[in-house]
């Protein structure tokens, strides 16, 4: 599970620069599309086999006490990847989430369009997902909805010039990554996976209530740079899981 997890990790930072390996054997369409991940690789099986795959519709959650979500200090973005999947913003090193006494640091954010986890069925235009992982290689991450609104002035700086595919860039305008997020912070929290393969299990998803604003313009010109104008897996069965909330 570690090594997994950092290979992960490790390829979703390498995979800008080598478009012949097999991070791009997959897709969102056709005979690469997410109905045939777990059989387009042996490491891909979790992606079919798996009973706690990300992501889910969020029907209802079970009410409980859940610690607030905070983070240390804000930290910059620092380059903006096209990795053919996703843009990804890679962050200056530093930003810890402290949950439950266990410290994520975040590695990287990047987007889906339209969201992939769902809210009582209801499906947002835009959705960011905020990925961390502790010191034994554990994943948690923080997903932020986008609905539509007035321009996101955040996103205007960050998504200036977007990559095309298997593209790095500098970024013209840094941001600390915290002025993206909404002003409340209450959460859904579950058990679920990646959601690209290898679909790895043993991630702790925290899916903030509170949608901030995006300009459909905003998520065209993202969709423009993505291969097939999409990025979301469908939402996948909860089976016994349990969403607190
Ligand atoms: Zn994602």
């Amino acid at each position: 599970m570690k090594t997994s997890v950092l290979l992960f990790l490790s390829t979703v930072l390498i995979a800008p620069y080598s478009a012949a390996d097999s991070t791009h054997h997959w897709g969102y369409q056709g005979k690469r599309g997410p109905a045939h991940w777990g059989r387009l690789d042996k490491s891909f099986a979790t992606c079919q086999s798996g009973l706690n795959q990300s992501p889910i519709n969020i029907k209802q959650g079970f009410d409980t006490e859940l610690p607030a979500l905070s983070w240390n200090k804000p930290i910059q973005t620092k380059s903006i990847i096209n990795n053919g999947h996703t843009i990804q913003l890679n962050v200056e090193p530093g930003s810890i989430l402290t949950w439950q006494g266990e410290t994520y640091e975040l590695k990287q954010f990047h987007f889906h369009t339209p969201s992939e986890n769902q809210i009582d069925g209801k499906s947002f235009p835009l959705e960011m997902h905020l990925v961390h992982a502790n010191e034994q290689g554990k994943l948690a991450v923080v997903a932020v909805m986008f609905e539509q609104g007035h321009v996101n002035q955040q996103l205007q700086q960050l998504w200036g010039d977007l990559p095309k595919a298997d593209e790095q860039q500098a970024l013209s305008h840094t941001i600390a990554w915290q002025s993206l997020l909404p002003a409340e912070w209450d959460y859904f929290y579950f058990n679920g996976s990646l959601t690209t393969p290898p679909c790895t299990e043993g991630v702790r998803w925290f899916v903030i209530k509170s949608p901030v604003k995006v300009d459909p313009q905003q998520v065209a010109k993202f969709a423009k740079v993505l291969p097939t104008g999409t990025n979301n897996r469908p939402v996948q069965a909860i089976n016994a899981r349990q969403v607190l909330k």
